[in-house]
């Protein structure tokens, strides 16, 4: 069984056709058409052409920057605003004459991983994009745990956690609340607690990264700071559901500090001061979210 997956993302629109060992067959990307309408048609078209290369007709899945609602169907709180509100799986499986397969492209990135990548023989993965934002997904046997309010995952906007005093009420988010993880642990976040620390104004975690490797202290100060926040917002996940691996992804799983520096204090901080769980880089990268959602229909 062939299976093809779409990774929608607000710029870029990638398919990739999967065979049955996880074998690439087929891939390509396009712009990603700014309304609802086009989006959708272009996303047929691109299924169609590979279906045509091919000669066969596959499962498809789809991975979007956002949720859908299980109670509505429709989809809500994805930053390409034109397909919120909109039953993107009923309208796709219309113009495709097939069931199809939606899912946030965080829960792909932990399903790509838990199928084939580093996450690969564990029941239970949670995986973690650190990009711009922070998304993460749970991907059990092999399969994304939705949730009841397709919420399942969505910790990046829970608070940070053990706080200090200068900490509480630093960050506002876009989701209306303070302190939410995803300030602190994504890469602008890093970047934004650096130049708070320095007064500097860089914009890329890559600039923190070069000063660290040069000996700088206050950017070695800065990364320690970030791991030990990374470290609290991960215990916990532990915590709660008890991964068997931790895996990441996105710009900030480039940082190899990250997977020396946190098991110790991943330690720390989880109850009974015992954590046995690895922390681990993806196999995929930036592929990981079209596997994914090609994964969705299983392996
Ligand atoms: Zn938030």
């Amino acid at each position: 069984m062939i299976r093809i997956g779409i990774d929608l993302g607000g710029t870029k629109t990638a398919i990739i056709a999967l065979d049955s060992a996880g074998n690439t067959l087929y891939q390509q990307q396009t712009a990603t058409p700014k309304t609802y309408q086009a989006t959708i048609e272009n996303i047929a078209l691109m299924i169609a052409q590979a279906e045509k290369q091919m000669n066969v007709q596959a499962s498809v899945g789809v991975g979007i920057p956002g949720t859908v609602s299980s109670q509505t169907g429709l989809v809500k709180n994805a930053n390409s605003t034109w397909i919120n509100g909109k039953p993107l799986a009923q309208d796709l499986s219309h113009l495709l004459g097939r069931e199809v397969c939606v899912a946030n492209d965080a829960n792909c990135f932990a399903v790509s991983e838990a199928v084939d990548g580093s996450g690969v023989g564990h029941q239970l993965v949670f995986g973690v994009i650190i990009g711009t934002g922070c998304g993460a997904g749970i991907a059990l046997n092999g399969q994304a745990h939705v949730g009841f309010n397709g919420l399942g995952g969505e910790w990046g906007h829970n608070p940070l956690p053990w706080m200090t005093a200068s900490e509480f009420q630093s960050t506002s988010c876009f989701c209306g609340h303070h302190d939410c993880i995803e300030t602190f642990i994504s890469g602008t976040g890093f970047v934004r607690d650096y130049n708070l620390h320095t007064s500097a104004n860089l914009t890329k975690a890559e600039q923190i990264m070069a000063l660290v490797a040069q000996g700088d202290a206050a950017a070695t100060v800065a990364l320690a700071r970030y791991c030990d926040r990374l470290a609290r917002a991960l215990a916990h996940v532990v915590n709660l559901i008890d991964p068997d691996i931790i895996v990441l992804g996105g710009g900030m799983s480039n940082v190899d500090a990250i997977y020396t520096d946190i098991s110790h204090r991943l330690t720390h901080y989880v109850l009974g001061q015992e954590c046995y769980t690895k922390v681990v880089k993806n196999r995929f990268g930036s592929a990981s979210g079209v596997r994914g959602a090609a994964w969705l229909w299983g392996k």
